[in-house]
């Protein structure tokens, strides 16, 4: 089978080697814009669940990312100048450079051909010049607008503004901070991710942002700001930019995930608010999903219509979830008079996924101090 690959992030490149694994006699080529080295972002984290799914596909891989990588078991939750830490689940890091590293080895090693500083402005030839077009071309997917009418898709900007920093001050777990000022809350999503560096996500809603006056400060000054606001938690260290810059979370959905020849996977498909866990962990299980479906069958058409019957409702239930925590974060002020028990308690079952009895199993401890906080078993 030839096959065209329009992105050559986690996507693109993870549905390459599997396919071409697989089958070493398909003609598999990955369009990338960039060059082998640039990349955004600091880490990227995956559960446990996720990498047993890693392993399963292409071992392989799975062994150069977990050499690679940061283990931690433990949410912290710092409140009012209180830390509490939540055990019992599982969680790593890998820097999203070192993963796309990995992932291009894998691929020339395969015979996978990566074309990378190659631009694909218009996908009709591509297309036609292949039996299957997959578009892995991220949140601002070139397909998803050129073939909208066929997708189908809905974009949702939500109010949040966030910026996506690194620093050098290590967090040992998934650290949820939240800090007050006089222009209101911020909250950090931080987790260390080598021996070196952690990942610092600083969310704020859009009156604490005016208030605050980003609008009119450089990237400098904004940076300068943020640090002051962390300034306990970051014990001196400085954050770290990679043109980092304030956006808001795009959440993106499509009706259709197929036409003809064509499919999108990753972010370019759907997107779940990083709150939740990574979307690069949804976009390797969309590549595995996809392969899996190509597994049973020689049809492209059959092929794809089975992976939008199983994956939509996987990414539904995902996106659901994901809603909740994001809406958490939006109206994190609501939960500011809480005590630092409660809105550790509230923050792990935000979503629906995490009930009282996961919690009761996973860390008892902790259930023990919080019921003990509140008056009793809820
Ligand atoms: C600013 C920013 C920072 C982020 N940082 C992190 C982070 O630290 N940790 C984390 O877990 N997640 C991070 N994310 C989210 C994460 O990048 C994605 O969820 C994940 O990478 C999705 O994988 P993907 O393969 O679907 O898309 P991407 O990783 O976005 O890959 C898409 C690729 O397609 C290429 N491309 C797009 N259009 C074209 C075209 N027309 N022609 C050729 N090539 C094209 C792009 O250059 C890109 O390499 C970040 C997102 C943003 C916007």
């Amino acid at each position: 089978m030839k096959i065209n690959i329009i992105g050559g992030g986690p996507a693109g490149m993870y549905f390459a080697i599997l396919m071409k694994q697989a089958d070493p006699a398909h003609e598999i080529t990955v369009y990338e814009r960039n060059g082998p080295d640039d990349t955004f972002g600091w880490g990227v984290v995956f559960s446990g669940k996720t990498l047993r799914n890693l392993r399963a596909a292409d071992e392989e891989s799975h062994a150069e990312i977990t050499r690679a990588f940061a283990a931690w078991d433990n949410v912290d939750v710092v409140h009012r100048q209180e830390k509490i830490s939540i055990h019992g689940n599982s969680f790593s890091g890998i820097a999203r450079l070192q993963l796309l590293k990995i992932l291009q080895r894998r691929c020339e090693r395969l015979g996978v051909q990566l074309l990378f500083r190659t631009e694909v402005p218009d996908l009709d030839s591509l297309k036609a010049n292949c039996d299957l077009l997959v578009a892995a071309d991220g949140v601002n997917s070139t397909a998803r607008k050129q073939y909208s009418g066929q997708f189908l898709p809905t974009l949702d900007v939500r109010p949040n503004r966030y910026i996506w920093y690194g620093t050098n001050r290590l967090f040992h777990g998934l650290t949820l901070t939240f800090r007050e000022n006089e222009t209101g809350v911020f909250a950090a999503h931080s987790y260390k991710f080598n021996q070196t560096t952690s990942t610092f996500i600083i969310e704020c809603d859009q009156e604490t942002w005016d208030r605050a006056g980003f609008a009119t400060m450089s990237d400098h000054e904004t940076r300068e700001y943020l640090e002051k606001v962390f300034a306990p938690d970051l014990d001196g260290r400085s954050l770290l930019s990679n043109n980092s810059k304030w956006i808001n979370f795009l959440l993106v959905k499509n009706d259709s995930w197929f036409f003809e020849n064509v499919a999108m996977i990753g972010d370019a498909l759907h997107t779940a608010h990083f709150s939740i866990g990574s979307g690069t962990k949804l976009a390797l299980e969309d590549a595995i999903a996809l392969f899996e479906s190509f597994s049973g069958t020689a049809s492209v058409s059959a092929a794809l219509r089975d992976f939008e019957k199983k994956r939509k409702p996987v990414i539904e239930g995902y996106q659901a979830a994901a809603f909740e925590s994001m809406r958490w974060f939006e109206n994190a002020r609501d939960y500011m008079n809480l005590s630092p028990l409660e809105v550790a308690y509230a923050l792990m079952t935000r979503s629906g996924r995490v009930s009282d009895d996961d919690l009761r199993r996973r860390d008892p401890e902790f259930i023990a101090r919080y019921e003990k906080a509140v008056g009793g078993k809820q």
